[in-house]
């Protein structure tokens, strides 16, 4: 029988406001051990939490981003369970009134766009971190993290594919990034997924019993989980068994999923509406200002990107994959409006640097107004495509402009007429066995010429001029 996969997915993003979603605190990473805290994220008794507003603005922006519906009344709710990094013994979350739900956002896996719905979204906090001492038998807890804002983003089982599943959480954090609202670092648990899965017979319209995989801090973490999980529940169904509702950890040095916990010892998390806290109220007007102030956002641009610019789409969608790569090609566009050209040099050439250095588009050794110069020459004639790849390596390297690279180097292409001319005159007269083959039909040894010739230059002749000169020679 033929299986199909359905995913669906929860996923965790740290929102990066400066304090906390209920106290004043400190969100940033890496102070020392409970420095960050105070009596409300330390649950002391008798306090009480205050909202970051600026933890609502920034769901909003998401929820407006991924095209979900903003409830105009929203609830916070005590998700109640014992572990020792939860110092009030219950998580502030939201739960039967969300702050968003009903939106979607489009994928595309090999050519093929799919829309993937999205449940819902709604805020939370972050618990402490534990931290066990291999040498002794003891942990320690480290509140900073206690209260750090969260945005957990609940996914349709629309996902099909591991790949899919992958897609659709490289576009989530793309839109994370772009909006300016988190880091979206799945290695430092910015951004964490839990993948629930299930399979079923092809055609149907039923959902499978599920699992929901947990501890993947990496897509191809994810990626492989899921292929394994799928190929264990086919596994089970072809050996006439069932699949059982559980949650199963992901062991990456094993490749496998192991189960952590049953149905039966599933948590109940006694939610109720917490009483500290007033019903949240979000006005049209409140609304319309986060959806003023949102940044074209990514499809629109590289939609954009394709209209005006007639970029094919690859281009667009390499150059919108980040908002500072979209800024840079029209800040170049800006100075050299030639956009082929300009896509060309920063998917060829920069992007190829930053890649082999490990560097970002906003660590980039070339300013964007420098490439444009550096484009220019070639444009102007003042050198060949050729050349100007080796100054662009000496001023990624040197940090010089372009014009002053040519200068120091005496880069600048030979376009005289005279000077080609007489340096084709010495290779024809170094080769004229060649020159017979040609003027007996060989015509291909053009190239060969042409090649000579810039050799004898160094690359600095203008191939155009040396094309035209030989063949008046070779054919007089
Ligand atoms: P819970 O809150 O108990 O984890 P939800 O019903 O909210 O459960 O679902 C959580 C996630 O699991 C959602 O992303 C949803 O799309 C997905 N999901 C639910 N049922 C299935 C299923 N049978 N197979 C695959 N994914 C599922
Ligand atoms: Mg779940
Ligand atoms: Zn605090």
């Amino acid at each position: 029988m033929q299986f199909e996969a359905v995913i669906g997915l929860e996923v965790h993003a740290q929102l990066k406001t400066k304090s906390k979603i209920f106290c004043g605190c400190s969100t940033r990473f890496g102070a020392p051990p409970n420095t960050h805290v105070c009596p409300v994220c330390l649950g002391m008794p008798g306090v009480l939490p205050v909202l970051n507003q600026k933890v609502v603005e920034f769901t909003m922006r998401m929820a407006l981003a991924t095209n979900c519906s903003i409830a105009r009344l929203s609830r916070f709710a005590r998700k109640n369970y014992f572990y020792p990094d939860l110092p009030k013994g219950y998580q502030i979350s939201q739960y039967e009134l969300p702050i968003a739900t009903a939106g979607h956002i489009d994928i595309e896996v090999d050519g093929t766009v799919k829309r993937i719905g999205i449940t819902r979204i709604h805020m939370e906090e972050d618990a402490g971190k534990l931290i066990h001492d291999p040498q002794r038998p003891i942990s320690l807890v480290d509140f900073n993290r206690t209260g750090v804002p969260l945005m957990e983003i609940v996914s349709e089982p629309d996902l099909r594919s591991p790949q899919e599943a992958s897609a659709y959480l490289r576009k989530l954090r793309a839109i994370i990034r772009w909006l300016d609202i988190g880091d979206g670092n799945m290695e430092e648990g910015s951004f964490r997924c839990d993948a629930n899965v299930s399979i079923r017979p092809g055609g149907s319209r039923e959902l499978g019993t599920r699992t929901e995989i947990k501890n993947m801090n990496s897509f191809r973490h994810v990626e492989h989980a899921l292929a394994y999980e799928i190929e264990r529940q086919k596994e089970v169904l072809a050996e006439g068994g069932r699949v059982v509702q559980e949650t199963r950890l992901w062991n990456p040095e094993k490749g496998r999923t192991a189960s952590m916990r049953g149905k039966e010892e599933a948590h109940d998390y006694r939610y109720f509406p917490d009483p500290d806290l007033l019903p949240l109220v979000i006005d049209g007007q409140w609304i319309e200002r986060v959806k003023q102030s949102l940044p074209e956002l990514p499809d629109q641009r590289r939609q954009r990107f394709i209209e005006d610019y007639g970029l094919p789409e690859y281009d667009a969608a390499v150059l919108t994959s980040s908002r500072q790569l979209a800024d840079y090609f029209e800040q170049c566009l800006a100075a050299h409006d030639n956009p082929k050209q300009v896509s060309n040099w920063i998917m060829g050439p920069l992007l190829g640097l930053l890649n082999s250095q490990g560097k970002t588009i906003s660590q980039s050794p070339v300013a964007a107004a420098d490439l444009a110069a550096l484009l220019d020459l070639i444009q102007e004639g003042t050198i060949s495509g050729k050349i100007a790849k080796t100054v662009f390596e000496e001023m990624a390297a040197s940090g010089k402009k372009a014009a002053r690279v040519v200068e120091e180097q005496g880069l600048k292409q030979v376009s005289d007429s005279d000077a080609i001319g007489q340096l084709v005159d010495r290779v024809l007269a170094g080769h004229p066995e060649e020159v017979a083959r040609y003027r007996g039909g060989q015509v291909k040894l053009l190239g060969f010429f042409v090649g000579q010739v810039m050799k004898a230059t160094s690359g600095k002749a203008n191939p155009k001029k040396v094309n035209e000169i030989l063949r008046k020679r070779l054919e007089s």
